[in-house]
C-alpha cells in the first residue's frame, strides 16, 4: 500500500460539507478517536473542517486499549491544548464526565449571556468520527431514554434533529463520518486491524502476523496467558503463530497449519478485547505524521 487510499470519494465530500453547514449551529465538536489507534483513526484535517469550535478529543473504545498507553496519549494530546475524555460508549463509561466538559467549555460564553440578560440556550454538540469509532453507540448513549426531539430548526436540512439530552446540551442526531488518512501501510494496518476497514482490503494473514508481531514485542504476557505458549520476540514471530495454530486445532486435512483459520482467530479475539486491553500505537511512534495535512 504504498499511496494513499481514497475513501468514498465521493461521500467524503458530502460529508465535508455536512459537517461544515451544520457547524454554523454548533457550540462544541465531539472528536470520537479509538483509544487502540488514536493517531491512525484521526482526520488530520479535523482542525481545519472544525474551524476553530471547541472540541473534545474523546479516546472511545478505552475498555479495549491498554490503559497505561492511554494516559500517555491522554498526556500528549492535552499538551498539545485539547480537552480529552476516555469513553466507553457501549457501556456508557465517561459519559457523565464528558457531558461535563461540553457543558464547562461553554461557561464563560454562557455567563456573557446571562449577565446580559439574555437565555444562552442549550449547548449544541455535534460527534464527528471516522466509520466505526462510536458514533452511533454514543448518540445511543447520549439520547438514552429521556431524551426529546425538538424539532427542526432553521438551517437544518430537513429529517435532521436536534435531541435535549439534558436541560443545558442538544445533540445533532447524525454523527460527522470523517474519513481516516490512509498515507502508510502501517496507518492500513492499524484500521484493518481494529476492524475500521473492511477485512477485504488487506490480507487477513498479514494483518494477523503484523497483530502477533506487535504483541509478542508489548503484550507477551497476554499471549501466554491466552494461548499457553511461550514468547520468544528474538524468534520468528511465524514460530509463535504456528505454535498458537497447533493449539487452536487449526491444521488442515493433511497436517499442515491453516493459516486462514488461525489468523481469524488472532483478529477476532483481539477486536472483541478477550487477549486483553491492548494498544498499537504509541505517542513516541508518531512523530512525523503530526501536522500532516490532508490535500484531499
Ligand atoms: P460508528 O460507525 O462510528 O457509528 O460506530 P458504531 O457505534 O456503529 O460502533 C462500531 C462497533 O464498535 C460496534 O460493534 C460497537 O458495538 C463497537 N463499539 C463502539 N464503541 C465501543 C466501546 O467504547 N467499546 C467497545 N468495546 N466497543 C465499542
Amino acid at each position: 500500500m504504498s499511496q494513499t487510499i481514497n475513501w468514498y470519494p465521493g461521500h467524503m465530500k458530502k460529508t465535508k460539507e455536512l459537517i461544515q453547514s451544520h457547524l454554523k449551529l454548533v457550540d462544541v465538536v465531539v472528536e470520537l478517536l479509538d483509544a487502540r489507534i488514536p493517531e491512525s483513526s484521526r482526520n488530520p484535517q479535523i482542525a481545519e473542517l472544525t474551524k476553530g469550535k471547541p472540541r473534545i478529543v474523546c479516546m472511545n473504545k478505552y475498555d479495549l486499549a491498554d490503559p497505561k498507553v492511554t494516559s500517555l496519549w491522554k498526556r500528549h494530546f492535552e499538551e498539545e491544548g485539547a480537552s480529552v475524555e476516555l469513553l466507553d460508549a457501549v457501556h456508557g463509561d465517561g459519559i457523565d464526565r464528558l457531558m461535563r466538559q461540553i457543558v464547562d467549555r461553554m461557561k464563560e460564553k454562557r455567563a456573557k449571556y446571562l449577565e446580559k440578560g439574555r437565555n444562552p440556550g442549550p449547548v449544541r454538540v455535534m460527534i464527528v468520527g471516522i466509520p466505526n469509532v462510536g458514533k452511533s453507540s454514543l448518540i445511543n448513549k447520549l439520547v438514552g431514554k429521556s431524551a426529546t426531539k425538538t424539532g427542526n430548526r432553521p438551517g437544518v436540512t430537513r429529517g435532521k434533529q436536534w435531541i435535549r439530552i439534558r436541560d443545558d446540551i442538544e445533540l445533532f442526531d447524525t454523527p460527522g463520518i470523517l474519513w481516516p488518512k490512509i498515507d502508510s501501510r502501517e496507518v492500513g494496518l492499524n484500521l484493518a486491524m481494529t476492524g475500521a476497514i473492511k477485512d477485504d482490503i488487506l490480507n487477513i494473514e498479514d494483518m494477523a502476523y503484523e497483530l502477533l508481531r506487535r504483541m509478542e514485542l508489548h503484550y507477551a504476557e497476554a499471549l501466554t496467558a491466552r494461548y499457553g505458549v511461550e514468547v520468544d520476540p528474538t524468534a520468528p514471530t511465524i514460530e509463535l503463530m504456528d505454535a498458537i495454530a497447533l493449539r487452536r486445532g487449526c491444521r488442515r486435512g493433511g497436517g499442515e497449519i491453516d493459516y486462514d483459520k488461525v489468523s481469524r482467530i488472532l483478529l477476532d479475539e483481539f477486536r472483541k478485547g478477550l487477549i486483553g486491553r491492548l494498544s498499537l500505537e504509541w505517542p513516541d511512534d508518531f512523530i512525523e505524521r503530526r501536522g500532516a495535512v490532508d490535500e484531499d
